[in-house]
C-alpha cells in the first residue's frame, strides 16, 4: 500500500511495524495466523484481524490525543506525552524508537483529521468538468447542482478524516449523497462484526439482501480495495479506480459462488 495521509502510515505503521515486534516467540503474530489457518480460516481472515487490530488501536490513540492535546500546550512535551500513554495504556512492551515514531505518527494523523478541503484542492479534483460520476454507484453528478438534488456532488475522503485522512487530492473522490451517507458515520470496515454475516452455502436473494446490506457491501468493498492496494502497492485512490463501482453482488474469487464475509469455508 502506499499511503497518501498521514492516517494511513500511521496505521501501516502499526500494522506492519508494532504488532510484529510485541509478544514472545511463543505468543506472536505469525503463530496467531497459523493458529487460524489451523481452526480453518484462511489468510484473509487473519490478514482481517491484524488490520482490524491496528485500526482499533489507532482509533485509541486518536482519541487519546484529541482530549489530551489542549492539556499540554508546549509543543515540545508533545510526543513525550503520547509517548507515555503508548507505553501505559497500550503497549507497555514496545521499545523506546518505535513508541516515538508512532507518537509522531498520532500527533501528525491528529492534525490532519481537521484540516478543511481546501478550494484549491476541490479544483483539482473536479478539473473543471460539467459531469463527473460517484466513485461507488456511478451516479452521474454535476458539479452546479444543488443540495436537494440527486446529482450534488460531495467529495469523500477516501481514508476517513476522522483517522488522519488528509484533505489532499489523492485521498478525494467524487461521491453523491446516497453514498456518502452509507460512508459517513457509519461503521467502517474494520468494525463489521465477522461472524455474523457468514451466510448459508448458495443463500438465497432474501438472505443475501438481508445479510450484506449497504454498510456491509461497502466495508467488503473496502476490505478488498485494501487489499489490491498491498498486493499492487497502490495508493488507495489507484486501488478505489481499479476495483470500480461497488458489485451488487459478491462472488467468491475462485468458486465464483455468493461470498460470505470473509470468504471462509462454512460447509
Ligand atoms: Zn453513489
Amino acid at each position: 500500500m502506499k499511503p497518501r495521509t498521514a492516517g494511513e502510515r500511521l496505521f501501516l505503521l502499526l500494522r506492519d511495524g508494532v504488532f510484529d515486534s510485541l509478544g514472545n516467540k511463543q505468543a506472536n503474530w505469525a503463530n496467531f495466523s497459523e493458529l487460524i489457518s489451523r481452526a480453518g480460516g484462511d489468510g484473509d481472515f487473519a490478514d482481517y484481524v491484524r488490520g482490524a487490530m491496528s485500526a482499533f488501536a489507532m482509533r485509541r490513540l486518536l482519541r487519546f490525543w484529541a482530549s489530551e492535546i489542549g492539556m499540554t500546550p508546549d509543543e515540545a512535551n508533545h510526543v513525550r506525552r503520547v509517548s507515555r500513554f503508548i507505553n501505559e495504556d497500550l503497549f507497555p512492551s514496545l521499545d523506546a524508537q518505535l513508541t516515538a515514531q508512532v507518537a509522531r505518527g498520532v500527533i501528525a494523523a491528529h492534525a490532519a483529521s481537521s484540516i478543511e478541503i481546501p478550494v484549491g484542492v476541490r479544483k483539482l479534483v473536479v478539473r473543471d468538468q460539467k459531469r463527473l460520476h460517484c466513485y461507488l454507484c456511478r451516479q452521474s453528478l454535476d458539479p452546479a447542482a444543488g443540495r436537494d438534488s440527486k446529482e450534488f456532488l460531495t467529495l469523500e475522503h477516501l481514508w476517513p478524516t476522522s483517522i488522519g485522512g488528509d484533505s489532499v487530492e489523492a485521498n478525494l473522490l467524487p461521491a453523491c449523497l446516497v453514498c456518502q451517507k452509507i460512508t459517513k458515520d457509519t461503521i467502517s470496515w474494520e468494525w463489521v462484526n465477522v461472524h455474523n454475516y457468514v451466510l448459508p452455502p448458495q443463500p438465497s436473494a432474501k438472505a443475501l439482501d438481508k445479510g450484506i446490506g449497504p454498510r456491509v457491501r461497502y466495508a467488503r468493498h473496502y476490505l478488498e480495495v485494501l487489499r489490491l492496494c498491498d498486493a499492487e502497492g497502490l495508493t488507495l485512490k489507484e486501488s478505489f479506480l481499479k476495483v470500480g463501482p461497488m458489485n451488487s453482488e459478491l462472488r467468491h474469487r475462485t468458486t465464483r459462488l455468493p461470498v460470505t464475509f470473509f470468504d471462509l469455508e462454512t460447509a
